[in-house]
């Protein structure tokens, strides 16, 4: 289980997140929906301390990650970006046997393994040799959720994963979300596809101006939206 209590965060004198409280049960998935600066982004980069937040905490299992280092901290939770920053230089198998060999200390046959069947996982087993800049996007995005399964991690965040794809590479990419998300895998979503949220989310959490303004199931959110501003959100964006 994933737990962020009455968390604050700010650039300078800007607030960017102003108390936000969310609860993810391990093996579920939720959804993050709202407009552009809302602070979804800035939420996900806090739990993994890439940013390091003003006041509040962030449990995973009832422990504080801000006691926990930040590179043990970074194998327990998984991140995939939309610009999927991978090693430019490395094969794709290469990008996801790294981090088990430097991080979990594997040894390169180990690492390598575990990278081969990830890979295979995704359905990339056949462009295990390629770099990056011979794959496609959606092929360079599975890549980079295979280098962040490679490290079993407890939970994977996604931040608007499929935003920088083209629209026929999208599909695939969501699928295999979808996919993880049905074999338990826990994990939070920052994401546009209102129909992937609405079929996939146990949770939906609609954030506006750094605050989580209403969530519930899908069917509430999508079918009962309550406040104005979720309702203007879903007119703009459905
Ligand atoms: P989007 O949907 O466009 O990705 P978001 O909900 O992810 O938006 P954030 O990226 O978290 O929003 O940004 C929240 C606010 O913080 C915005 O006003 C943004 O301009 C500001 N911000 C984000 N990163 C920084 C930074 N490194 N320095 C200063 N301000 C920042
Ligand atoms: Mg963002």
């Amino acid at each position: 289980t994933l737990e962020v209590r009455d968390l604050h965060m700010a650039y300078g004198s800007l607030e960017v997140l102003k108390g936000i409280d969310l609860k993810v049960p391990a093996g579920s998935v939720t959804c993050i929906i709202g407009p552009s600066g809302s602070g979804k982004s800035t939420l996900l980069r806090c739990i993994n301390r890439l940013v390091e937040p003003r006041a509040g905490d962030v449990l995973l299992d009832g422990q504080s990650v801000f006691s926990i280092r930040p590179e043990l901290l970074r194998a327990r939770v998984g991140m995939v970006f939309q610009q999927f920053n991978l090693f430019p230089d490395h094969t794709a198998l290469g990008n996801v046997a790294l981090a088990p060999q430097r991080i979990k200390g594997l040894s390169h046959d180990e690492a390598t393994a575990i990278a081969r069947a990830r890979l295979a996982e995704v359905g990339l087993a056949s462009r295990a040799d390629h770099r990056p800049a011979g794959l496609s996007g959606g092929q360079q995005q599975r890549v980079a959720i295979a280098r962040a399964l490679a490290m079993s991690p407890e939970v994977i965040l996604f931040d608007e994963v499929t935003s920088a794809l083209d629209p026929e590479l999208v599909k695939g990419v969501l699928n295999l979300m979808e996919d993880l998300g049905r074999r338990g895998m826990t994990m939070v979503i920052v994401t546009h596809e209102m129909n992937f949220a609405r079929s996939v989310a146990d949770q939906v959490v609609f954030m506006d101006e750094g605050k989580v303004v209403e969530s519930g199931s899908p069917e509430e959110i999508f079918g009962n939206p309550r406040s104005q501003r979720l309702r203007n959100f879903l007119a703009e964006v459905l």
